[in-house]
């Protein structure tokens, strides 16, 4: 392959993204980034502090002290710790929103995100990588799935993880984190114009992952390997 080639997958909370993205990714050979999490370990930083992350300039005030790292293994480090868990605690997702709602935080973390897609092949996930991050970007997806099929999915999730959390919370968490993300001043979530939107139920993971597959062999021409 000449050119590196990025693929946007954004959408709402839970919607399959990363499970998709991961298996794209796989597939091509490309590097999978999920920003989600750098939000999320960000604001892991943010209260082993001691900060309240709903306090714009406290949690702003640490941005040039938080390192993170993403490995290739899918392991997170934040500050030289393994979070990759705790980053998927409720007292992380109860808060992410506020403080992916901080423009000062964003632009931090996405000049890393470009940095990270700036030399290879990759798969980014997250909300606003199509509109904001990688607007270049050769593929676009936006997924959809309803509260109810997103809520299912991540209660799951968190009782295979052992996170305890009971339906009810993760359909308000769920819910909750949406609002907030589309309704933030910079980089809300939105589809991008030029995205195509794909539906995801449970069971269309695999249907999806073909569908973008298509879509990176119609826009690229590049040739998918068997699978
Ligand atoms: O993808 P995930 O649900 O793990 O993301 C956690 C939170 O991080 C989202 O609810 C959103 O507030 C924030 N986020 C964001 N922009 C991204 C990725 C995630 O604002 N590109």
């Amino acid at each position: 392959m000449d050119k590196n080639i990025s693929i946007a997958i954004d959408g709402p909370a839970a919607a399959g993204k990363s499970t998709v993205a991961k298996k794209v990714a796989a597939i091509l050979n490309f590097t999978y980034i999920d920003t989600g999490a750098m939000y999320r370990a960000f604001t892991w930083a943010v209260l082993e502090r001691g900060l309240d992350p709903q306090d714009e300039k406290a949690s702003c005030s640490i941005i040039p002290d938080v390192t993170m790292d993403l490995l290739e293994d899918g392991r997170v480090f934040c500050n030289g710790q393994d979070v990759t868990r705790a980053i998927r605690e409720p007292r992380v997702s109860g808060n992410v929103s506020y403080i992916a709602s901080y423009k000062d935080i964003r632009l931090a973390l996405v000049d890393l995100q470009r940095a990270m897609a700036a030399s290879k092949s990759v798969v980014m996930d997250g909300r606003d990588i199509g509109t904001y991050v990688l607007p270049n970007a050769e593929v676009k997806i936006f997924q959809i799935a309803s509260v109810e099929c997103r809520a299912k999915r991540r209660y799951d999730e968190n009782v295979l993880k052992g996170i305890p959390t009971s339906y009810e919370d993760v359909v308000e968490d769920v819910k909750k984190r949406d609002y907030i993300d589309s309704h933030r001043a910079f980089a809300p979530l939105k589809p991008a114009e030029d995205s195509v939107e794909l539906a995801t139920s449970p069971l269309g993971i695999d249907e999806v992952v073909d569908a973008i597959l298509k879509i990176v062999h119609e826009k690229t021409g590049l040739e998918i390997p068997c699978h």
